[in-house]
Order: C-alpha cells, then sequence, then structure tokens
C-alpha cells in the first residue's frame, strides 16, 4: 500500500457482513491497485464503484474531454463539467476524491498505448476496460497475459454488452475468442449506433465485480463465462471457456506472440 491515508471505522460493514466478502477480502481490496483504461460510460461506472467499495488505489487515463452528449450514462460528469469542456480525467478524479479520500487517485490526460502501457499498468494489480475500441483492447490483452495480470473486457453499444475475465494462465483470452480486432465496419461506436445509460451501468457493474474479486483474492469465483446481454430484449447467453483455446493454439496465451505490443 503506497499510502497512509486510513478509511473511516464502519465505511465498509455492510459489505464486509457480505460472508463470501468479508474482512479479509476488504483487506487486500484496500491494499489493492487497479487500472482503468478510459473514463467514458464503462470506466465512469467501474471508477465509481470501486472507489466506494475502498479500493486503495486507482488510476485513470483518457484523452478524451467531456461533452454533453456523455452526460446520460457517463455518471461522473454533470453539465458544468461539458460547458467547460474539462478533461475527463480532472473531472473524474475531482468527484472520485469526494467519494473516498482514503483511496489514491493517480490520472493521466493521455491515451493508452504501447509506449506508455508498461508505465501505467506495471503497477497495478487489473487492469479495467473502459475503452470504446477493440485496437486498445488487444494492446491490453497482449499486454496483461504476457506480465500474468489479470484484466477485465467489457464492451457497450445500443443495449447489447459483453465482459468477460482474463486470468493469463488460467482462463481463456480475448484473442482466444476473438482472433483479431473485428473490422471497423462490424465494430459500431456508440456515437453511430447509439447507447442507452442502463446498458452500461448494468455491464459496469458486472465489470466492477469481477475487478473486486480479484483484488480482494477471491479469484475462485470468477466467472468462467464469456457473458453477453441485449438488456432490451433481456436476453443473455453464456458463453463457457474452459481455459485458453489450444486447438488451434492461442497466437497470444497459447504461442506468447504479443504482436500488439511490437512497433
Ligand atoms: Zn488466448
Amino acid at each position: 500500500m503506497t499510502h497512509s491515508r486510513s478509511s473511516v471505522p464502519g465505511r465498509y460493514v455492510r459489505q464486509t457482513a457480505f460472508a463470501e466478502w468479508g474482512p479479509q477480502a476488504q483487506g487486500a481490496f484496500e491494499r489493492s491497485r487497479a487500472l482503468v483504461v478510459g473514463v467514458g460510460g464503462l470506466g465512469s461506472w467501474v471508477s465509481e464503484l470501486l472507489v466506494r467499495a475502498g479500493v486503495g488505489f486507482l488510476r485513470l487515463i483518457d484523452d478524451d474531454l467531456v461533452d454533453l452528449t456523455n452526460i446520460h450514462r457517463q455518471a461522473l460528469y454533470g453539465p458544468t463539467d461539458a460547458a467547460m469542456r474539462r478533461p475527463k480525467v480532472s473531472a473524474a478524479s475531482d468527484r472520485l476524491k469526494g467519494l473516498n479520500d482514503a483511496c489514491e487517485i493517480d490520472v493521466m490526460h493521455d491515451r493508452l498505448d504501447r509506449f506508455n502501457i508498461n508505465r501505467l499498468a506495471g503497477d497495478v494489480d487489473v487492469v479495467v476496460d473502459g475503452t470504446d475500441n477493440f485496437a486498445t483492447r488487444f494492446l491490453i490483452n497482449d499486454y496483461c497475459v504476457k506480465t500474468r495480470r489479470p484484466w477485465v473486457f467489457a464492451g457497450v453499444v445500443r443495449a447489447e454488452a459483453q465482459v468477460m475475465t482474463i486470468i493469463p494462465g488460467q482462463t481463456a483470452c480475448l484473442r482466444c475468442v476473438m482472433e483479431s480486432p473485428p473490422p471497423a465496419c462490424t465494430d459500431p461506436s456508440c456515437r453511430e449506433a447509439g447507447v442507452l445509460g442502463p446498458a452500461v451501468s448494468a455491464i459496469a457493474s458486472i465489470e466492477g465485480l469481477e475487478a473486486m474479486k480479484i483484488l480482494g483474492g477471491r479469484l475462485e469465483t470468477i466467472s468462467p463465462y464469456l457473458l453477453r446481454f441485449d438488456l432490451w430484449s433481456n436476453t443473455m447467453q453464456r458463453i463457457r471457456l474452459d481455459g485458453p483455446q489450444d486447438d488451434p493454439p492461442c497466437p497470444c496465451c497459447g504461442l506468447g506472440e504479443f504482436e500488439y505490443l511490437e512497433p
């Protein structure tokens, strides 16, 4: 733990009363470090959940400015932030520090790339996906598999969402289920296809809890599925993943080819 601030007694009692979590996981969680890549819709919600729950250290990276079109789904921001065109990481940091000053917040107004990923992710216990593009997710996947660091993938567009937890050496990785980033034409952005706030918060809740399980040391309860939801039609698909793909072997976690980290 790199900070000396202590949590307010009693603050987490409703959380530690949940027996499967308890004081032991809470203690580990308060000493843990997380990186959230992108503080748009998913990153906003996940950051707030982790900070309210008492994570020890949270780093945020995002190069975007708050816009009025963000507010319906990006819970850390308000119209004043949009009017001022504040960097998302600055507005997020102010809001999160006001929620829990026992949590150390570190922000970087930048875009994650292969040059800065080791500096930003090399000292954290989990990487949480708040990005809006598969190029960055494949970079995160390569880095996390190579350094054996857990990460949680999630994406949402329209009212459709998916989430998957990757524990290198134990679970499948993103490239086991998707060999290469989908072509841009089949990867519609929220700008073009739209997105509903409740779909974002629903999937961010699952993503946040998976991150909590990792940081609290409850790895045995990690989801072994790629979960896909359509919140509009209330349908869910659970795709069971029994460890890394081996026939043919996954280029990333099977063969150790980390092409997204290379120049
Ligand atoms: Zn793999």
